[in-house]
């Protein structure tokens, strides 16, 4: 595994080039408010964190008869930490299921799209490689004065 300075929104292009054509075709919109800073740690394992989310926000979305699907993804730094947030509008995570989505093989898929070690994967890049922490919060938020809900994944890196 390589460590390198890298800057946070070259993170995002690459996350999303990787994963722009099946969100176009499904008509799902990515919207970015990033604050770009530098980074010191595991590029590429961010990058994969990154694509594993989207990627289960686009699955869930699929599934919904909605006019506007969104993928919003924000970061914020302070002085210590970058906090990266990726929501979708959509079903909220019932909350029997919320506690044990970071478990190793836990899906709600069927065999054939999901593994279940996406986000288990993911949580452990980001706490064990990179000091940080990885949650996940059901939230309400405004785009364009309408309110949405959904989940809200959330990472935190010290930078
Ligand atoms: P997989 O995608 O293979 O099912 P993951 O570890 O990536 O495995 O995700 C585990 C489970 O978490 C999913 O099966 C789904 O139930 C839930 N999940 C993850 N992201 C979302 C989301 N954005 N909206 C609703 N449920 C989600
Ligand atoms: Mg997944």
């Amino acid at each position: 595994k390589e460590l390198k300075e890298f800057s946070l929104e070259s993170c995002f292009t690459s996350a999303i080039k990787l994963t722009s054509s099946k969100l176009k075709n499904r008509d799902i919109q990515i919207i970015q408010n990033i604050d770009d800073i530098k980074i010191y740690g595991l590029r590429n394992e961010l990058i994969q964190v990154i694509i594993n989310i989207i990627n289960n926000a686009r699955d869930a979305l699929d599934e919904l008869e909605i006019e506007d699907k969104y993928i919003f993804i924000n970061s914020r730094t302070n002085k210590k930490n970058v906090l990266i947030e990726i929501k979708n509008n959509g079903d909220i995570i019932p909350k029997e299921i919320i506690n044990r989505i970071f478990e190793p093989y836990f899906t709600t898929k069927h065999q054939s799209q999901g593994t279940g070690i996406g986000l288990y994967m993911s949580s452990e890049i980001i706490t064990n490689h990179m000091n940080g922490s990885l949650t996940v919060k059901n939230e309400n938020f405004i785009y364009n004065d309408i309110e949405y809900q959904g989940p809200c994944f959330k990472i935190e890196i010290p930078i």
